[in-house]
């Protein structure tokens, strides 16, 4: 085991200062702890998260400015600590969750480690090297297997989070979902739903989304700029116009909150999967809703158990990144590439090869 880097060498790096103040600079590269590893990033991804943080300029559990920024990365291990074992070796490669749970509060003993009271977030994949601390090293670090590239394995987080939103809404073959919202997450829900055999209406806006939603599966998808009533539109392609058997929200409004409580049929499922801002306030119709038996369901997060199932179903090729990247660039170039998110240029994750 090599410890040549470690105090020594110096990478280039993304620095969080503040609301859309994105710097690229030279710093340190990290130090590493006894159970911790060092990974040379191969490519890191952008994601609608780190736009809201990159908007907001800081996040109340993630991140912390000044801080190093990015948590959907692939790469190499460049150097471990003495304790790391269980074959975790320079030269692997893998994908490091960002983040971990305890295994030890309330909701960890309760088998929800998503709502882990002490969950460990790890930032810091827009940069040459990322240090990835030992809980994450012994729960949530995956060996990529061979023959799966980086692009398509750094996909794995957001898609954990998908594959635990279509468990936990409880979706069957058959079934017709609406699923409201067609940016990264929105798709990725299409894109495996429909290939277990699910009828997808989508919803979104633009031209670019409906083209991806119809590609990746969907059989109708609306733009909502260009339609009155998406209730009724949804209800009148439904059996007897009842609504649809589940509906995800993986937008975060009030609005489409609520259009996803009204488009679902009675005994259905509706998954608010999109957070909404601090503050908002959703009109629910009490009476529908007792009468009609609808579960809401909001998931949040992953688990170590669903970052695995991501990578199997990654490796059994049901996700492919050229679907979902649409556009590269070195760190210099990823300044330009949140401005550009935030005026929405129709590009879904771009690829940050550092
Ligand atoms: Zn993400
Ligand atoms: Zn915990």
């Amino acid at each position: 085991m090599s410890t040549h880097r470690q105090g020594s060498g110096h990478m280039n790096a993304a620095v969080l200062y503040g609301a859309e103040n994105l710097k690229i600079e030279t710093v340190d590269i990290p130090k590493i702890g006894d159970d911790e590893v060092l990974v040379r990033v191969a490519v890191a991804l952008t994601c609608g998260t780190d736009l809201k943080v990159w908007k907001r300029g800081y996040h109340a559990r993630m991140i912390q400015p000044p801080s190093l920024f990015g948590h959907e990365l692939a790469g190499v291990i460049e150097e471990t600590g003495k304790n790391v074992n269980g074959g975790v070796q320079p030269g692997m490669r893998v994908l490091p969750a960002n983040s971990a749970p305890c295994n030890a509060c309330f909701f960890c003993r309760k088998g929800q480690p998503n709502l882990c009271e002490d969950l460990l977030f790890n930032n810091g994949a827009y940069a040459e090297y990322i240090r990835i601390p030992g809980r994450i090293v012994r729960q949530n670090m995956i060996e990529i297997p061979d023959g799966i590239s980086f692009k398509d394995a750094a996909m794995a987080e957001p898609l954990a989070c998908v594959l635990r939103g279509i468990r936990e809404t409880g979706v069957h073959p058959g079934d017709t979902v609406v699923v409201i919202g067609c940016g990264p997450i929105g798709l990725k829900f299409i894109r495996i739903l429909s290939q277990r055999k699910v009828r997808v209406i989508a919803i979104g806006k633009r031209k670019s989304q409906m083209k991806a939603a119809e590609r990746l599966g969907a059989i109708a998808a609306f733009d909502v700029d260009k339609i009155e009533n998406p209730v009724e539109l949804v209800r009148q392609l439904t059996d007897g116009g009842r609504g649809a058997d589940s509906v995800i929200e993986a937008v975060g409004r009030a609005i489409t909150w609520e259009w996803a409580l009204q488009m679902v049929r009675k005994g259905g499922t509706v998954n608010l999967f999109g957070g909404c801002p601090t503050g908002t306030e959703v009109k629910i119709d009490p009476a529908a809703l007792h009468y009609s038996e609808i579960t809401i369901k909001s998931t949040f997060h992953h688990t170590p158990q669903f970052m695995r199932e991501a990578m199997d179903t990654i490796a059994r090729g049901e996700i492919r990144s050229s679907d979902f990247i649409t556009g590269e660039v070195t760190l210099e170039g990823l300044p330009k590439v949140f401005q550009d998110m935030k005026n929405r240029n129709g590009e879904l994750k771009t690829a940050v090869i550092p």
